[in-house]
């Protein structure tokens, strides 16, 4: 699979930006995630890249402290997720609840097995075998029979970024 050369453009702008933001938006725009979430605000030609590769955008507002609030861009290929995902977390602190980690895991389509023992091992996460030389954004779990589903898509996808 190679990517053809307008979608290839756009990957080369939002790596300009940043390698792992144009993953991401390319693992977005071919189905593997139902959403993303790029946490720093977005505009001109970067937001404009996203958009001419089909992903609609919603601009998020988080506060970290009473006085202190940034933006992230949350972005897919249909807007369900991305109303649930405003919904819950628009103008709301940033935080690493269990509940939190459960409804991003699943906005952002981590295995379910692999967020489980994330929630339930959340301050020792360094025990948990980490695929380092995979392109993953989730903890692998012990015995985990997802994710080597998702690692050949992934590589997949992070070669052809790699070789805008
Ligand atoms: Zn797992």
């Amino acid at each position: 699979m190679e990517l053809d050369s307008a979608t290839g453009e756009r990957i080369r702008v939002l790596k300009a930006i940043d390698f792992d933001f144009a993953f991401l938006a390319l693992l977005t725009h071919r189905g593997l995630k139902p959403m993303s979430r790029w946490g720093k605000p977005l505009a001109g030609a970067g937001l404009e890249a996203l958009r001419q590769l089909g992903l609609q955008t919603r601009k998020i507002r988080r506060t970290v402290r009473m006085d202190k609030s940034f933006n992230e861009t949350v972005f897919a290929c249909a807007p369900g997720y991305l109303d649930i995902y405003a919904a819950h977390f628009d103008h709301r602190p940033v935080d690493s609840s269990a509940e939190t980690v459960r409804i991003e895991g699943f906005l952002f389509g981590y295995p379910p097995c692999c967020v489980a023992q994330y929630v339930k091992h959340h301050y020792a996460p360094d025990e948990f075998p980490i695929h380092k030389e995979q392109p993953l954004f989730h903890w692998v779990c012990q015995g985990c029979q997802i994710t080597s589903l998702l690692v050949p898509a992934y590589k997949e996808i992070y070669r052809l970024v790699d070789r805008c």
